[in-house]
């Protein structure tokens, strides 16, 4: 038995707007709103693999839901609160769609967890993004939201329209100076059927690669660190329908957030690497469990600091180092196996 969360989508239900980059549909791939009825249909099928489960309602804006609907969902889910059989529920909203009577409500129905789609902390990217509400608009429902006593996650994106590389690290910055208590990185993805997708086509957007998407988060993901701000996930869930052409561009890639720690090992070793003279031969000493961030994919970051620093031999293993440190040892060559 594991414990786990058991997701419940509820696509596009209580968007007042259409963002740009969004079709909850081909995301959740899922087509029809969750009823009360499939809410307890997932928690019955969950319970026999998984305990202390959480209940997410994940995809649309919960909030925004009329609220005897979000009533009904909740409902269904009470005798199971009540019966400890789920641990607790989580679910995902808009900022402009809190407030201090939704939250009483949401914690008399024992909703634990709120998380903001806050996506930018700039104006002018929420503008230009259609998000239909401002960056104050996000710190005023952080507030709230913390000072009911709920555990808060932010969820941000990069590399959308009017977005740059600076304007980003700004929301980043801004994010963690909210404190939530986790935050989700999604770079944008071009997903069919979206408006964004039109941009595209059209010329007036310029897609966010995965190589710009890595580089930039490789950037961000130390400012939450600093701040102590666990990243809970970096970049969209891998799934058949965006593996299958719906991402027809931007920072799609399974394996996303292990790219990003890589270039953070390859950033890392360049620095203390600075020293090396051509041709020496390294061992770059990590934690076992960080052999793979070290050597990148297909031995990207090996291959990368061997070209730039003239190495003779650049070999990694595993050491007793925390994970995240790096340690160089200079040896000779014969000494290298
Ligand atoms: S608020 Fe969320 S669910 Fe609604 S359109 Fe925007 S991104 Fe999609």
């Amino acid at each position: 038995m594991r414990n786990s969360i058991i997701p419940v989508f509820i696509p596009h239900l209580g968007c007042p707007h259409d963002c740009v980059f969004c079709n909850q549909k081909r995301i959740s791939g899922s087509l029809l709103p969750a009823c009360p009825e499939d809410v307890k249909r997932e928690i019955e099928a969950a319970l026999s693999i998984c305990e202390n489960a959480e209940l997410a309602f994940y995809g649309g804006s919960f909030t925004a839901i009329p609220i005897e609907e979000q009533r009904a969902l909740l409902d269904a889910a009470a005798p199971y609160l009540e019966s400890g059989s789920i641990s607790s529920i989580r679910l995902s909203t808009r900022p402009d769609a809190i407030n201090e009577e939704i939250l009483a409500f949401l914690k008399e129905k024992g909703v634990k967890t709120i998380e903001l789609g806050s996506q930018s902390m700039c104006d002018s990217v929420l503008a230009a993004s259609w998000r239909g509400h401002t960056a104050a608009d996000t710190e005023k429902a952080a507030e709230m939201i913390k000072s009911a006593g709920f555990n808060l996650i932010l969820q941000m994106m990069t590399g959308l329209p009017g977005s740059d590389f600076e304007k980003d690290i700004a929301s980043a910055r801004r994010i963690a100076a909210l404190q939530p208590n986790g935050v989700r990185i999604y770079p944008t993805v071009i997903i069919r059927d979206t408006a964004l997708a039109d941009m595209w086509e059209e010329g007036k957007y310029t897609e966010h690669s995965v190589e710009d998407a890595v580089e930039l988060c490789s950037e961000i993901l130390p400012i939450f660190e600093k701040a102590s701000i666990p990243v809970i996930r970096m970049g969209l869930n891998p799934s058949d329908e965006l593996s299958g052409g719906d991402a027809l561009g931007g920072a799609y890639h399974p394996v996303l957030g292990e790219m990003v720690q890589s270039r953070i090992y390859l950033k890392k070793a360049r620095e203390l690497l600075k020293d090396v003279k051509a041709g020496e031969s390294i061992v770059l000493l990590v934690h076992p469990s960080c052999i793979s961030k070290m050597t990148g994919q297909k031995r990207s970051n090996i291959n990368a600091l061997m070209a730039e620093f003239e190495l003779k031999e650049l070999k990694i293993r595993p050491f007793d180092v925390k994970n995240g440190e790096i340690m160089v040892q200079r040896i000779a060559k014969e000494e290298i196996m």
